[in-house]
């Protein structure tokens, strides 16, 4: 790990978010195992909510699918470990709501969460899932992107 790796990893813990990632992946009853760059692999989730077919609350990366298509997903994995970052530099806890406005303003501007979020922009759009939008355009969410949506 990179000392700004380790860096994530501490203050991912001591703000509280790792620890409440490990807490819902227990509840959820995944299989949680190392990952690179210190993440925490979550696999095998099953609640209904989020929409998402990956998600991360502080270092932990919990997916739906199992850890064989996981790590067969480095671009993925790669776009949730950006947002363990910046749970980081939110202090933790504050990434949530700040996120679900950035959501919301992309959903009001664009009709999708992610392509207007600040948040999704800057882990990036394609390898998170989401369509970048033409200027001024609003984009309609087909079925298919609803299907392979990510946070
Ligand atoms: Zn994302």
């Amino acid at each position: 790990m990179t000392p700004g790796q380790r860096l994530r990893q501490l203050a991912n813990v001591l703000n509280a978010t790792t620890p409440l990632g490990l807490l819902l992946a227990g509840c959820a009853r995944t299989r949680v195992r190392r990952g690179p760059r210190g993440l925490l692999i979550a696999t095998g989730y099953r609640w209904r909510l989020p929409f998402a077919s990956a998600f991360t609350v502080g270092n932990v990366v919990l997916f739906r699918a199992g850890p064989e298509e996981v790590l067969a997903n480095p671009v993925l994995l790669g776009h949730e470990e950006r947002h363990c970052t910046q749970y980081a530099w939110c202090l933790g806890l504050p990434f949530l709501p700040l996120y679900f406005l950035a959501a919301g303003w992309s959903l009001l501007r664009t009709g999708n969460p992610g392509s207007r979020n600040f948040f999704e922009r800057r882990a990036g759009l394609q390898a998170g899932g989401y369509p970048e939008p033409g200027p001024g355009s609003r984009h309609t969410i087909r079925s298919s992107e609803t299907e392979r949506g990510m946070t």
